[in-house]
């Protein structure tokens, strides 16, 4: 197929998402974007500057003035892509739950979503891209020609992120991954800015019951149709 299109996939907290669109940019060979992970670079970059509070309240002003300071960039070793913050691979660092405990109050930012939103914008620009996040199929790419919208039960997500956790060394208690995934909805989808909302057009998929060849599978039948249109 010659036509390169968009694909916008949005969700909940640990949906899956993120593994779905890896897996189909890499079969189809389009360029995968993780726009959760540069809202993750940003607040690690604000706690690294002691710009996050104890109690997890950002100071707006320091994190709008020092916009211009955090370059992010993504990069592929191994067939594994890394976020890349001013130059450092903080792939890791980005997915502990200290990140996730301050992510979307950072997130809830106005000019930190419009400079975020204006970095995916460019990156897919050429199209043949496949990105996932909250706002991607309502505010980055509207035109998205093929927009997905993911959910499945908070706890059916807790687990799964808890597994991921748990298997990357982490000491997370299940208790408070589920606290973190439902307080994270809450906020991403009570914010003013673009809050996480599934666009109209978008196609939605429960995948609570579903293996992950299920979903390829079916990722893979949406995306051959949005072609064929
Ligand atoms: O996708 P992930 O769970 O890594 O995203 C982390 C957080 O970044 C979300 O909880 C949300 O607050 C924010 N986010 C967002 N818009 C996106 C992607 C992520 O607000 N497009």
């Amino acid at each position: 197929m010659n036509n390169k299109i968009t694909i916008a996939i949005d969700g909940y907290s640990s949906s899956g998402k993120s593994t779905m669109a890896k897996r189909l940019a890499a079969e189809i060979g389009y360029r995968y974007i993780d726009s959760g992970a540069m809202y993750r670079a940003v607040t690690l970059f604000a706690m690294q500057h002691n710009m996050i509070s104890q109690s997890g309240t950002p100071d707006k002003d320091k994190i709008i003035a020092a916009l211009p300071d955090i370059k992010i960039n993504f990069q592929i070793q191994d067939g594994t892509q890394s976020t890349i913050l001013n130059g450092v691979n903080v792939e890791k660092e980005i997915r502990q739950m200290a990140v996730s405990n301050n992510v979307s109050p950072v997130a809830a930012i106005p000019e930190v979503r419009h400079c975020l939103v204006a970095m995916q914008q460019a990156f897919g620009k050429e199209k043949g891209i496949v990105m996932d996040g909250r706002d991607i199929g309502t505010t980055v790419f509207p035109n998205a020609e093929l927009k997905i919208f993911v959910k499945a039960s908070a706890e059916t997500r807790a687990q799964r992120r808890f597994k991921e956790l748990i298997e990357k060394g982490s000491r997370a208690s299940y208790a408070e991954v589920l606290a973190n995934v439902v307080h994270r909805d809450h906020l991403d989808e009570t914010r003013e800015e673009s809050p996480l909302r599934q666009a109209e057009d978008a196609i939605l998929l429960d995948n609570s019951n579903m293996s992950l060849e299920e979903q390829n599978a079916w990722m893979l039948e949406r995306y051959k149709e949005a072609c064929s249109k």
